[in-house]
């Protein structure tokens, strides 16, 4: 193999799919350099990130203070595991636990695992603080969540490309319509074992599904009325992406457990967290639950810069206005393009709806045609694609993409 042939995306692929299981279909474009929002393939075209890791690349690819951060800490100490104290694990959890204006937090890795710990959390507070005999504890979600792939995951989800042929599946779950409060009471009113009501705040994968004003205030009430502990996935939703530093803070609501992951160490490392109250957190005790790399003082030390990097870039404020421009443009696209069925979203968490056009093509045709014209971004459940870009975007960048999806969309009719 000569170099050149070495350097080709062609090459790239074909040893994924020689030595890689096929559990992904991605958009055929081999990366190798990030900076700000631009990505570069390795035949050196540069492209406008428009998915960000799925929202883990809010600041931006390789923001210079984050890896700084990992660097100097990773020329320090990296794992110490859980055994031994480490000089970064208590400044990091005073640090993101005033934050966010919780009790306690307990630090995981990837995202799927931060809802494993809130899951296994309100199942031990359901026993030893409701009193729901044992083994009867049952925890509710919604049709469309998504939240990793993990056996309990899967077990909870109503897409059949999640679950299909992987059963059994974890007892104690429910689903019940998403966006509807008359069926969380119905299932609340139903069952008194209930001991958590698990949702993201707006739906990622799910397509971006945002509901109704009075929603995440009505959850937060009817949880409190029946006892049950309300748990915000903000994983994709959460830093900055909505606009707010929270999805959640639009109604001004506090979840009971807030699981937070991928932007948590800035598209660098896999960091999630749990954060929730004395009385949730301290019904796990030493030996009950933990992770050899959850709390690391590398991811430490990146969790710290990360967070900071969203306070100090007001990525919050910029999400929110970006957005804006990013929608208008958008509607305004509706208008000309009979391809466009809807446009939604909230800060730089968007989608456009694709109607089938030409011969049974598809979103995922589009996302083909953007990454020839320098844009990426991926299609959800065939129809609809998700355009979230690292929350750093300025007009200048912002203008330009919607000019690049103008473009595609116009001369895709
Ligand atoms: N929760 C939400 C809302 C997500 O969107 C995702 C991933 O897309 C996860 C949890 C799982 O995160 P991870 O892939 O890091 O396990």
């Amino acid at each position: 193999m000569n170099e050149l042939e070495k350097k080709s995306s062609e090459y790239y692929i074909s040893l994924e799919d020689t030595y890689g299981a096929h559990n992904y279909h991605p958009i055929p474009v081999v990366l190798e350099k990030g900076k700000g929002v631009y990505v570069w393939d390795v035949e050196g075209k540069k492209y406008l990130d428009f998915l960000s890791a799925y929202s883990a690349v809010n600041q931006g690819h390789c923001h210079p203070r984050i890896i700084e951060a990992l660097i100097s800490q990773a020329q320090k100490l990296t794992l110490t595991s859980r055994a031994f104290h480490n000089n970064l694990l208590g400044e990091y959890e005073k640090y993101i636990t005033n934050y966010f204006g919780f009790d306690k937090v307990l630090p995981m890795n990837t995202g799927v695992e931060g809802g494993e710990t809130a899951i296994k959390l309100a199942r031990r507070w359901a026993y030893d603080i409701k009193k729901v005999p044992s083994n009867e504890a049952h925890v509710l979600f919604v049709e469309g969540n998504f939240w990793g792939r993990t056996m309990a995951a899967i077990s909870s989800s109503n897409d059949p490309s999640s679950y299909d042929r992987f059963g059994p599946y974890m007892p104690g779950f429910s689903l019940i319509p998403y966006n509807n409060l008359a069926a969380l009471e119905n299932a609340f009113k139903s069952n008194p074992y209930i001991a958590a009501f698990m949702f993201e705040p707006i739906q990622g994968e799910a397509g971006v599904v945002v509901p109704d004003e009075g929603y995440l205030s009505g959850v937060r009430a009817l949880c409190d009325q029946y006892n049950v502990l309300m748990i915000a996935d903000e994983v994709q939703t959460g830093l900055c992406r909505t606009g707010k530093m929270l999805a959640c803070d639009y109604e001004n609501v506090k979840p009971d457990l807030l699981i937070l992951g991928k932007a948590l160490s800035g598209g660098t490392m896999p960091v999630s967290a749990v954060l929730g109250s004395n009385e949730v957190m301290l019904t796990i005790k030493p030996g009950e639950h933990g992770s050899t790399y959850g709390g690391n003082p590398l991811s430490c030390a990146v969790a710290i810069e990360a967070l900071q990097v969203l306070k100090d870039e007001k990525l919050a404020d910029n999400a929110l206005t970006m957005g804006k421009i990013f929608r208008d443009r958008m509607e305004k696209l509706k208008q000309q393009s009979p391809l466009i069925s809807s446009v939604r979203g909230r800060g730089l968490l968007n989608a456009i709806v694709i109607k089938p056009f030409g011969n049974g093509k598809k979103a995922y045709d589009v996302c083909l045609q953007l990454k020839e014209n320098g844009l990426l971004a991926k299609q959800t459940h065939g129809d609809i694609i998700r355009f979230a870009p690292p929350l750093t975007i300025n007009q200048d960048e912002m203008n330009k993409a919607c000019n690049i999806i103008e473009r595609t969309i116009l001369n895709l009719e």
